[in-house]
């Protein structure tokens, strides 16, 4: 093996392990989101099976998914909480005129 064909093939080697560093470093985040989220695990059926000591991250479809959940329950309980005060209000309206 000639001095050239070493040098080459440990730049190769060198930077194929960096390569795979970075791939890791930007990818290993978003697999651990996916595989940390209890919300798929519960979703596949094994949520009980979910291990204890890992802390719960959630994953961008579940988050997406629970915003627009609480959202959804955030406006029917102000469109509710709103019907009620006319509705009192109406009463009271009502009762004053009356009385
Ligand atoms: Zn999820």
């Amino acid at each position: 093996m000639t001095h050239l064909q070493l040098f080459i093939w440990s730049v190769a080697l060198v930077s194929s392990g960096q390569l795979s560093l970075i791939a890791r470093y930007l990818l290993w985040p978003r697999i651990h989101r996916i595989t940390h989220c209890p919300w798929c695990w519960q979703e596949v059926g094994i949520g009980n099976e979910y291990p204890a000591p890992w802390s719960s991250t959630i994953c961008a479809f579940h988050d997406r998914q629970l915003r627009t959940q609480s959202a959804a329950r955030r406006l029917a309980r102000q469109r509710a909480a709103t019907a009620t005060r006319k509705a009192s209000t109406v009463m009271h309206h009502a009762e004053g005129v009356r009385g």
